[in-house]
C-alpha cells in the first residue's frame, strides 16, 4: 500500500488537471472538485514524501534542492557536479559543449 501512495497522489493531479482541462465550462461545483483533486494529489505527495525521505531538510525532501556548482566530473567531460548546500545530495549533469543556453 505504501509504494503505491505517489501513484494515488499523481493520479488525483492528472486527473484534476485533465478534467479542468476538458470541462473548462463545466457546473461550478465540479470545477472546485477539480481543484480539490489536484490539491489533494499534492498533499499526499507532499505528506508522503516528508515520511518516507530522511533529509533534514523539509525543503529536501520534497525536491527542492539547494545545488550549486561544485565541480566537474574527471571520468566524463562535460558532466557537471553539484551539490546541494543544505542535505550534501549530490547530482550530475552533462552539459555539451555547443548548448545554445
Ligand atoms: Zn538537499
Amino acid at each position: 500500500m505504501k509504494k503505491k501512495t505517489p501513484l494515488i497522489g499523481y493520479t488525483l493531479i492528472f486527473l484534476g488537471t485533465a478534467f479542468l482541462v476538458a470541462d473548462a465550462d463545466a457546473l461550478f461545483n465540479m470545477y472546485y472538485l477539480h481543484y480539490a483533486s489536484i490539491i489533494v494529489g499534492i498533499v499526499i505527495l507532499l505528506i508522503y514524501y516528508l515520511t518516507t525521505r530522511s533529509e533534514k531538510n523539509l525543503l529536501c525532501r520534497i525536491g527542492f534542492h539547494k545545488f550549486e556548482h561544485v565541480g566537474w566530473d574527471d571520468k566524463v567531460t562535460f558532466r557537471l557536479i553539484y551539490r546541494c548546500q543544505r542535505c550534501g545530495y549530490e547530482k550530475k549533469v552533462i552539459r555539451s559543449s555547443g548548448g545554445g543556453v
